[in-house]
Order: structure tokens, then sequence, then C-alpha cells
């Protein structure tokens, strides 16, 4: 029986670590990730994709950055547009090139936030060019932007990271999902919006974590499972320490408690399981597993999965 499949691919399914991001490189893992994706369908299974985007909209910031003597600087909500633009596209070719018979399409993709999330009060996310401590200063005071230190490497713009609280096109993707489309939508986390008194929205300087992102979509398309390929074959216990230990299969209880002792790292492994938990938590399976193994983790022979 086919299964309705949220596969929410990592940053290194389009750009690995040390490379710079040519866009032939990055054609060529999206070709590689196509294929693994086109394993899934050719099983006989309803997939939507969500993908990273953390690279490419920092690039197209800095090109933003570089160029402002000569093109207008365009805001935050804008550059994430872009890159899920350009990366649906490289994901459309790709997936149409091994899947001929199947409609593909990329829904650009709003993802309202609250304007009163706390995370707009202490944002943390570093974003863009890194600036000395006095073009920090003058930033602060010009623009009113939030300014931090970075691992030691200079000064960078810190933008809030809030709770996805709905996907605005959901009933789009539904519907095209529906119709057998291979949907790629809320890329990077999706575009920030908020909504006004009036129900206006309009895009916040913001970075969504795309695991929460796809963990609201899975939940909102009413998915069988929830997928995040990642770059390690499975999620570890003790990771990186001598005494690390792989997972295979947990329920939610043990997953929660191996987060709560603090196992899965903030900002990569941490929200992935957080997302699997609570999708799990529905009495479904969550699975966190590599880019290559999707097919094989989907029918229980690799990965790691969250069982509720
Ligand atoms: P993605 O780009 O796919 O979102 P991340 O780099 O954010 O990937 O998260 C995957 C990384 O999480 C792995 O490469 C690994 O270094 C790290 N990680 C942290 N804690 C764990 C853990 N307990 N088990 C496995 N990987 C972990
Ligand atoms: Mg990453």
């Amino acid at each position: 029986m086919g299964k309705k499949v949220v596969l929410a691919l990592g940053g290194n399914a389009i750009l690995q670590p040390g490379q710079a991001g040519e866009f032939d490189i990055q054609q060529a893992n999206v070709v590689a990730s196509s294929k693994s994706i086109a394993h899934v369908v050719n099983a006989g299974h309803d997939v939507v994709i969500v993908h990273g985007n953390g690279p490419q909209v920092g690039q197209i910031l800095r090109q933003n950055e570089l160029a402002q003597s000569e093109v207008p600087v365009q805001p935050l909500p804008a550059c994430s547009a872009e890159s899920q633009g350009y990366i649906g596209y490289m994901m459309q070719e790709a997936l149409k090139n091994v899947l001929p018979n199947k409609q593909v399409a990329t829904v650009l993709t709003m993802t309202e936030v609250d304007p009163n999330d706390e995370a707009f009060s202490h944002p943390t996310k570093p974003i863009g060019s890194f600036f000395t401590e006095e073009e920090s200063n003058l930033l602060v005071k010009e623009k009113g932007w939030v300014m931090g230190e970075d691992a030691g490497r200079g000064y960078r713009r810190l933008v809030a990271s809030p709770e996805p609280k709905a996907i605005v096109e959901v009933d789009v993707i539904k519907m095209m999902m529906s119709h057998g489309f291979l949907v790629i939508s809320t890329g990077g986390g999706g575009i920030p919006v908020v909504r006004d008194a009036f129900g206006q929205l309009s895009g916040v300087a913001a970075v969504i974590d795309k695991d929460s992102s796809a963990l609201r979509l899975s939940k909102d398309v009413d998915a069988d499972v929830l997928m995040i390929l990642t770059d390690v074959s499975n999620v570890y216990i003790n990771y990186g320490q001598p005494n690390q230990e792989s997972l295979t299969e947990l329920s939610v209880e043990k997953a929660q408690s191996y987060y709560d002792a603090g196992h899965f790292s903030d900002g990569s492994m941490g929200p992935k399981m957080a997302a699997c938990i609570d999708f799990a938590k529905q009495g479904k399976t969550a699975i966190i597993c590599s880019l290559n193994d999707a097919l094989e983790a989907l029918e229980g022979r690799a990965g790691t999965r969250v069982v509720g």
C-alpha cells in the first residue's frame, strides 16, 4: 500500500560541506538526491518534498550586499523566495529526468509565524556577511539590526527563528497531491510571514527551521510518515564518543528520554528528533536516515524510526 510521505531533505542533498556552491555542483547533488526520491515514488508512495536552503539564501544575501552600490538590496523574505525558486527548478529538472511520467511542481511557500513569538525578542540565527565591531555598531544604529558575535569570526546580523504556525499554501499542496503531483514545497522552512489585525500577510526577516516546518506540513497534509533525510545513516546516543550507539527503532517515550538527556545537539539533530517525537505521538512513524537509504528506511531496513 502506498503511503503519504513528507520527505525533508537536509542541506547536503543540495550542497555539501566544503563545496563552494557552483551551479553544476549543486545540480549534480540534486540529481543524486532525485534518484533516491525516485525509488520511493516508484515504490508507489505519494511524496511531498521539503528542503533546506541555508547556504543558498546566505549566498543570495551576500550577492545583494556586495552589489548594493549598483542594485537595490532585496529583503530576506525575497532572498528566501529566490532560493526556493532556483532550488525548485533544479529539483524539477532532475526529478522530471528520472520520472518523466510524473507531474512535478514547486510551490513557492509562505509559512505564517506569530509576530509575538518570543523568538523575535532574542534573535539567535546568524545570517549574511561578517562585520567588524565598529561596522556592527553602525548597523545597529542605522538599520536597527540585532548583531552578535559569531564563534570568534566577527559580527553578523542575527534574526529570529520562530515556530511555524501555518503553511499558507497548504490547500494548494493538498490539492496537487490528491491529483498525484510530486510537490516540492516549504523550502527552507517557508518564507516567513506574519498576519496583521486585518488579516494581511507580510514577509519578515526570520529563518524558520525546516524540520519544524516539515513537521507542520506533515500534520497538515495528514502524512503517514515523516522522513528526515540527512547525512548520517542513523541517530546515535553518545554521538561522537567511543561509546556511541546507533538507534534503529524506539518508542516516543524512549526518544523523549534521550532528548531530555541531551543526546541530540541543538541546531542539528535536536530539531529533527523533536519533530519526529511530535509526529510519532499521533500513533505514526517518523524516520531519520541518510539520503541514499530513503526507500530501505521506509521499508524498515535502515535508519532510525520513532514509533508512536
Ligand atoms: P541537515 O542539513 O540534514 O539538516 P544537520 O547538519 O543540521 O543536517 O544535522 C545532521 C548532523 O547532526 C549530523 O551530520 C551530525 O553531525 C549531527 N548530530 C548531532 N547529534 C547527533 C546524534 N545524536 N546522532 C546523529 N547525528 C547527530
Ligand atoms: Mg545542515
